[in-house]
């Protein structure tokens, strides 16, 4: 019978009690899960809210939330040091829309550019490369995840002729390497390739990044040499919906000729409508924390990060940490640990992700788990070629990694 609250509500408890059983377990995916959006509620009950068009041009409707966007857009660019008189950007349905948005952004300028990223990029970079139909080159990562640089010149060496693009992983989403922009700006410096784009992947990494001290920041921003950026808004922020923000260079749009709509604001992100909640929920969590609130949350995680990885390292079990990074990276342990804990594996190496809202308990718990699951499986031959092969080689793409697919020419 359509129409019966008691069913639904029934399955709406049913839905509440499996997330809040999975929930202590889950410590393998970048989602902060400590902020209260329940002040927001009643602007969910009946609001629709449609960012329609371009976020700095209000249009014709009144239920948009685009001053809330253009804040959110405004606080993001300040922490990432985009030129105050040279910014744009918009709230994304999530990072893989905003390195979209980029990435056609890059085509825009320069048609027939090659896309550079590392064999670490998030699948969300193959995707877009591959629906732009651009040519690629996956240059090789290091043992922990950051790029190749001396590869990444001899890559872009053989094409000098034809314009860059160069995909900067800001945090994998194995292990939280970060590639250095500053580097990256020198390869392209030291080969004099000026017709180049720089997109910056800061999915995670971005936002407790830039909330290091200056001394300790690593160069990743738009003061480092990035013409575009994205941070995803449900994982450090922790937004209940997946979002993100895209931030580009303003004056590489101008070569983008929008159409003005029916709506009174010009078509110019990707979907069009934008989530006008979205950007309510990142404008609330952005005033609610504030720079200093952020910032404490990011020394909370990494203190979190540097327990976790003390205690793995304690009993024995092999485990790797990035300076800064909230991602543990571990051997992957037996199938009972696996099984019940999630630590989003990749073969041989899985992670456990110190997010804001994870606890201390939770690491409690899960190490004498590890730990009792160890003694009760015996040392196998290969434990020995684990640890000299380095525990997180990824495993090598069997097509050479110079391969250029999509190639437009
Ligand atoms: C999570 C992640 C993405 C995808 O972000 P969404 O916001 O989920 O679309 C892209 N890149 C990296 C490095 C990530 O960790």
């Amino acid at each position: 019978m359509a129409g019966e609250l008691g069913p639904l509500i029934a399955e709406l408890d049913a839905l509440t009690a499996r997330l809040e059983a999975a929930r202590p377990f889950n410590i393998g995916f970048p989602g902060a899960i400590d902020f209260d959006y329940a002040p927001l509620a009643p602007l969910f009950a009946h609001q629709l809210l449609n960012n329609v068009g371009d976020p700095d041009i209000d249009g014709i409707a009144a239920n948009h939330t685009k001053a809330m966007e253009r804040e959110v857009v405004s606080f993001v660019a300040d922490l990432l040091r985009a030129p105050a008189d040279d910014r744009w950007g918009y709230v994304t349905t999530g990072a893989s829309e905003g390195t979209l948005y980029a990435l056609h952004l890059a085509r825009s300028l320069y048609p027939g550019a090659v896309i550079y990223h590392s064999e670490a990029a998030h699948a969300s970079v193959a995707k877009a490369i591959e629906l732009l139909g651009m040519p690629q080159v996956v240059v090789c990562a290091d043992e922990h995840g950051e790029l190749d640089y001396d590869d990444l010149a001899s890559q872009i060496a053989c094409r000098r002729d034809r314009p860059a693009v160069v995909v900067a992983n800001i945090g994998t989403t194995l292990t939280e390497a970060v590639d250095d922009v500053r580097r990256i700006s020198a390869v392209l410096d030291g080969l004099a390739v000026y017709r180049r784009f720089v997109h910056a992947d800061a999915a995670l990494s971005g936002i407790p990044l830039a909330l290091l001290d200056p001394s300790q920041r690593p160069g990743f921003d738009f003061a480092d040499g990035a013409d575009s950026l994205i941070v995803s808004g449900h994982k450090f922020i922790g937004s209940p919906m997946p979002c993100g923000v895209v931030v580009v260079k303003a004056s590489h749009r101008s070569r983008l000729a929008p159409s003005l709509a029916y709506t009174g604001s010009p078509d110019v992100t990707i979907t069009g409508l934008r989530s006008g909640h979205a950007a309510l929920v990142l404008w609330y969590a952005l005033r609610r924390f504030g720079i200093e609130g952020l910032r404490t949350r990011a020394e909370q995680c990494r203190e979190l990060a540097a327990y976790t990885h003390g205690r793995l390292v304690g009993i024995g079990w092999s485990a790797h940490r990035h300076e800064h990074a909230f991602t543990v990276v571990l051997k992957t342990p037996p199938a009972p640990v696996t099984d019940r804990w999630v630590l989003a594996s990749h073969g041989e190496a899985s992670h456990i992700v110190c997010m804001p809202g994870i606890t201390r308990k939770q690491i409690d718990a899960f190490v004498p788990d590890l730990r009792a699951a160890i003694c009760a499986t015996p040392p196998t031959a290969t434990t020995n070629n684990n640890r000299r092969s380095g525990l997180l080689r990824r495993t090598r793409p069997t097509a050479p990694p110079v391969a250029m697919t999509g190639d437009t020419r």
